[in-house]
């Protein structure tokens, strides 16, 4: 069955949407993007989304005023028409189209706003009883992580590259230490249990779950410390785990082949998960 999508301002089938060829999101990866998971047909942390895509916006001065209001309306008409329960929502928007040239394009060129579902079959997570297996590959993105854009090739090549060689997912490591997962932030727990993730700059993505789960750490009094750590110090810890809108929680079971603690999910990421879960639904839109 053909899903309903949203193209400026209106909802179309998705084989009559139409977008230029000379789309800057096509031809320069010039687009930023939302995942917004959605859960008993309502959307997760959709507040913190629009405040991290009004930032990527910004960084990118991508000239878009954007309406949080009609934004929460569109997103929520377009998860009745397609009788999403369990899914996400994907907004992407780009500079729009004009003739090609590095130059940014005057404020006459109107912004490409486009949105679809997925159910949560086809977003595809592993399963949290199980865990997942990661290797380990070079952080060779670019410096500004922290925008959100559709420039997704490396982290791409990089969940390939693991999958090859059977594993789940990929750490990805620059100057020895963990940044974050190809789409995800990455997390441990030491021997003393203690939460670790890396702290906020250029160098990650600044994931909406990892804010919402370490606010919720802290409200059930949990010790945090936000630094940088090693793949050594990642296999040698007690508990590992990965957040994001598609995997809410999920434990690492398997570092390059070395078991984390038991090689079973641990009890911070399972007690996190449900937290998380029951809290995130409880303020969803
Ligand atoms: N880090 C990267 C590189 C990502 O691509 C993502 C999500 O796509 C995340 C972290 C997790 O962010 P969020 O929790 O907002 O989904």
């Amino acid at each position: 069955m053909s899903r309903t999508v949203f193209l400026n301002g209106e909802f179309v089938k998705e084989e009559d949407a139409r977008i230029s060829a000379f789309d800057r999101g096509f031809l320069f990866a010039d687009a930023v993007y939302e995942v917004t998971s959605v859960r008993a047909g309502k959307l997760l942390d959709f507040d913190g989304h629009m405040d991290r895509l009004e930032r990527s916006l910004g960084e990118l001065e991508l000239n878009y005023k954007l309406d949080c209001m009609e934004m929460l309306e569109w997103q929520r008409e377009l998860v009745r028409i397609n009788e999403i329960k369990e899914g996400i929502v994907y907004l992407q928007i780009s500079r729009g189209a004009a003739d090609r040239s590095f130059k940014y394009p005057g404020p006459d060129v109107q912004p490409t706003v486009f949105m679809f579902t997925q159910t949560h079959a086809h977003v595809n997570p592993a399963d949290p009883e199980v865990g997942i297996r990661v290797t380990t590959i070079d952080d060779l993105r670019w410096g500004r992580r922290d925008i959100k854009t559709v420039q997704l090739l490396y982290p791409s090549m990089a969940k390939m590259a693991a999958s090859k060689s059977g594993f789940d997912d990929a750490f990805l490591v620059e100057d020895g230490q963990v940044t974050e997962g190809t789409a995800c932030n990455a997390f441990i727990v030491t021997q003393s249990g203690s939460i670790v993730t890396r702290q906020l700059s250029r160098d990650i993505l600044h994931g909406i779950t990892r804010a919402a789960v370490l606010r919720y750490a802290r409200e059930a009094q949990m010790q945090i410390e936000e630094r940088s750590f090693s793949v050594k110090e990642a296999q040698e810890s007690a508990e590992a785990f990965i957040t994001s809108a598609s995997n809410y929680v999920m434990p690492v079971v398997d570092i390059d082949g070395v078991k984390i603690g038991t090689g079973r999910p641990g009890t911070v990421a399972r007690r996190l998960r449900e937290i998380y879960l029951e809290e995130s639904l409880k303020a969803a839109k």
